[in-house]
């Protein structure tokens, strides 16, 4: 026992466990990092990172076999015979789906940071206030108590962006932005020109373009827009717990990272009426081990970490950690993905776009923002790029080879990144009689589209359409793609901030109001989801918590 006593525990390596691991052992604590998949070490685990199409047996794309033995994440964009080891394989992580769930997983050293598509924009205030405006949520903090730990996440990360100066998507700590390329300028004019209160503006995402010396001290480098990133970066040019925050914790002395090792649950003490530590099961090996520390992170992402909560309990807490007002699982939210918009622009033939860059245009929610103006609550963010397509070539020889390389004319996708409203009904829960392959219950997901959902999706397509006419573009068409949630992978909910014990689970510090050496500051804890992709939140909510628990920690506190 003696040798697995430990200032903190971290559960999880992905992007907001990888923060908490840096920011505690930064400030000298002893940290175990608990992490059930397997290590990847940056630069060494990378297999397919520097591979051509034709090193692969499929050419790297996605193929029959693996989409029938993965049916859910081979729904991923980024699932293909390049990526497809940064994924879970469905088989061996059952969970029961009560509505359809697209549950993409990661489960390895750094988790998603490896494979997500690191568009990172602050949040503003109108989405810390909007909720309790709206009625269905009470944030705890507000855009001033984060806002210094954006700035510090975004430094260490490296975001690239314009300054903007909206009010509705602050500015940021910036490293030059990405150029938008001819067509989308001309939109980005033509838009900004029809609608006063809609603005385009270039995507901010965590890739280095101009590595400043944290970076280089780091041992990460510019981006080289390879477009390969979901096999890992050689070059660390885009951020992940892989390339920057493990390896930082790691050079602190006070690391230790653990793969292998799922953690079952945490275990309460009674008589401290604090949790003391965590029950783990060597992936391997099935044996159960228990570790203890003074604090407690949970960080294994929004569903895992409600899973473990749930799976926490004890004679205090009979319905899970932590559990008192049995709000625990639920007001799981996510973000509408699916309404989508083509078109085509005519002339500019003379202009080529090579396309590899990592971000694209945007345009910062304008629905809602300052009252209630539709017939649905909250709002959209809506993303677009403009592209050459390839002339279709057929024929076989020289000449098809020559026809294949020539371009035809410009067409522009547009999607919609939808909030969604958190619901007492949208929830998760453990079976009761199946268990995985490690004894721990499955997860129900329990989690559907209402009618606000619907409506807010209708007024998309229909904006979509107009923003697109505005913009220049023909043969504009919109489709709902009707997918599940889940697939948007902005799962979020189920251990909610708030100021009252009564209906959340965190205070505003992420602490479990009923166990308080216990921080939840992964996308479980959120108490809305807004309309912005949501991780560079989660970091900066875990620096936030970490430094606090620190202090707390040093005061006697915890
Ligand atoms: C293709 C793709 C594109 C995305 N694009 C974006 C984007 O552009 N912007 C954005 O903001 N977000 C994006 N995301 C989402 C982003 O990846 C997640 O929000 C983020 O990774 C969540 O961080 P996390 O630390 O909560 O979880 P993760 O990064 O998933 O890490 C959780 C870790 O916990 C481990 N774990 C789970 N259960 C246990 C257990 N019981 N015991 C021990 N360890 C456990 C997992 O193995 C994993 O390593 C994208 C995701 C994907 C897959």
């Amino acid at each position: 026992m003696a040798n697995n006593i430990y200032d903190a525990i971290v559960i999880g390596s992905g992007i907001s466990g990888g923060w908490a691991a840096k920011e505690l052992c930064e400030k000298g604590l002893k940290t175990l990092v608990l992490e059930r998949g397997r290590d990847v070490v940056h630069l060494k685990d990378y297999p397919t990172a520097t591979k051509n199409p034709w090193d692969f047996d499929h050419a790297g794309k996605k193929t029959i076999a693996l989409t029938k033995n993965n049916s859910v994440v081979s729904k991923c964009y980024a699932y293909n015979e390049t990526s497809e080891h940064f994924f879970v394989k469905d088989a061996e992580h059952p969970y029961i789906q009560e509505k359809p769930y697209d549950w993409i997983r990661g489960y390895q050293v750094g988790g998603k940071s490896l494979l997500w598509a690191r568009q990172t924009q602050r949040w503003s205030k109108y989405d810390f206030e909007g909720p309790a405006r709206d009625g269905f949520g009470d944030w705890p903090i507000r855009y001033k108590d984060i806002e210094q730990w954006y700035t510090h996440v975004e430094l260490f990360a490296g975001i690239s962006g314009n300054y903007d100066k909206l009010d509705t998507l602050p500015d940021g700590s910036f490293l030059p932005a990405w150029q938008m390329n001819t067509v989308e300028k001309q939109m980005q004019t033509n838009i900004m020109k029809k609608f006063a209160d809609r603005s385009v503006i270039q995507g901010r995402c965590a890739h280095l373009t101009e590595p400043q010396p944290i970076h280089i001290e780091q041992g990460r480098q510019a981006c080289q827009a390879r477009s390969l990133c979901e096999r890992g970066c050689p070059f660390g040019g885009y951020f992940s717990s892989n390339a920057s925050t493990i390896p930082w914790a790691q050079k602190t002395g006070n690391l230790t990272l653990q793969p292998n090792s799922v953690v079952h649950s945490i275990i309460y003490d009674e008589a401290t009426q604090k949790a003391k530590g965590v029950k783990v099961i060597d992936a391997i090996t099935k044996k159960a081990t228990e570790y203890f520390a003074k604090i407690i992170f949970v960080n294994a992402s929004t569903l895992n970490t409600n899973l473990i909560l749930l799976n926490s309990i004890s004679k205090r807490f009979p319905n899970g950690l932590g559990n008192d007002n049995g709000l625990l699982g639920k007001y799981i939210a996510f973000h509408n993905y699916r309404g989508s918009l083509s078109a085509t622009v005519d002339g500019n033939l003379d202009q080529y776009y090579y396309g590899r860059r990592p971000t694209q245009p945007m345009m910062p929610n304008f629905r809602n923002v300052h009252k209630q103006e539709t017939d649905f609550l909250r709002g959209y963010m809506v993303f677009f790029g403009a592209g050459r397509s390839k002339a279709s070539a057929e024929g076989i020889g020289a000449e098809f080879k020559e026809k294949s390389t020539e371009l035809g004319g410009w067409h522009v996708s547009m999607m919609m990144q939808g909030e969604t409203v958190p619901k007492e009904s949208n929830h998760v829960r453990l079976s009761a009689d199946q268990v995985d392959e490690w004894g721990i219950p499955q997860l129900i997901t329990s989690i559907g589209y209402d009618e606000n959902d619907e409506r807010l999706l209708k007024d998309f397509l229909q904006v979509g359409s107009e923003l697109l006419d505005a913009a220049g573009c023909k043969n504009i068409s919109s489709w709902d793609s009707k997918q599940s949630p889940g697939l948007d992978i902005h799962e979020m909910g189920g251990v909610r901030m708030g100021n009252d014990p009564k209906t959340s689970l965190l205070n505003s510090w992420n602490q479990l109001h009923h166990c308080k050496n216990v921080f939840v500051t992964d996308g479980a804890c959120m108490t809305s989801t807004s309309t912005q992709n949501p991780s560079l939140t989660f970091m900066a909510l875990t620096a936030r918590a970490a430094n606090f628990a620190v202090e707390a920690l040093k005061k006697g506190d915890l």
